[in-house]
């Protein structure tokens, strides 16, 4: 039978690349939530809604189509046919996107893209989030929460960064303090570990030994 796997956590615990390398892994399909999140705000500002004002986001939330591959190998993208996954993660996006994501019309519209997404994958599928345990898929097989010290994200966050956007350390954990307040505040599917859900705190964890850790969870 498929197997879902929900995992969650806030940003620079190792979610993305750790999602995918288990799904690589284990032969399954791989969504990437965030940058569904990302997709809609992108196309917000590329089109001049302002991000601030609720009601005109939620005007806006049905008019971009988003289409999300989910191979882990080569996770995909795009935004009424343009490849999107480079823009999506420009600074402008990643300041912008827990406004848009608050507001209740895009998180109806992306939910039910992902549970489709979800249903349609037969192997199964690992999908990353922030709320899949809690909202997206209540009944996943499996429920990963990631935590990591904020010391650990910032450094982790700092180090992708690296070469695209020279940003500091302490500019980078302001940005992910602010992101995650924003989103563990929200009043809709904010950022939460579900009851069920196992949580891995991954402060002194390398990569490897977290998804080792989830591939043992799941092969429970
Ligand atoms: O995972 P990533 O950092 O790319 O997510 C970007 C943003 O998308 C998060 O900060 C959050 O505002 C939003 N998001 C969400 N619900 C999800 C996934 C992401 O609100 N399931």
């Amino acid at each position: 039978a498929a197997v879902v796997v929900g995992i969650d956590g806030p940003s620079g615990t190792g979610k993305s690349s750790t999602s995918r390398a288990v799904a690589a892994k284990l032969g399954l399909r791989y969504l990437d939530t965030g940058a569904q999140y990302r997709a809609i705000t992108w196309w917000m500002l590329a089109n001049g809604i302002d991000v601030d004002d609720p009601a005109a986001v939620a005007a806006a939330a049905g008019k971009p189509d988003i289409v999300s591959g989910t191979d882990p190998a080569a996770p995909a993208i795009t935004v009424d046919g343009a490849d999107a996954s480079g823009p999506i993660r420009t600074r402008e996006v990643t300041a912008a996107v827990s406004a848009v994501s608050a507001v209740p019309a895009v998180r109806t519209r992306l939910t039910g893209l992902q549970r489709s997404i979800a249903a349609a994958a037969p192997v199964g599928i690992v999908v990353e989030g922030r709320d899949i345990g809690t909202t997206v898929l209540p009944d996943a097989d499996l429920k990963i929460f990631l935590t990591a010290s904020p010391e650990a994200r910032a450094a982790r966050r700092s180090g992708e960064l690296k070469g695209k956007e020279a940003v500091g350390l302490a500019a980078t954990a302001a940005a992910l303090a602010k992101r995650d307040a924003a989103d563990s505040g929200r009043s809709t599917s904010p950022l939460a570990k579900a009851a069920d859900a196992v949580e891995v705190d991954t402060t002194e964890l390398t990569l490897e030994q977290v998804i080792e850790c989830v591939v043992t969870l799941i092969e429970e």
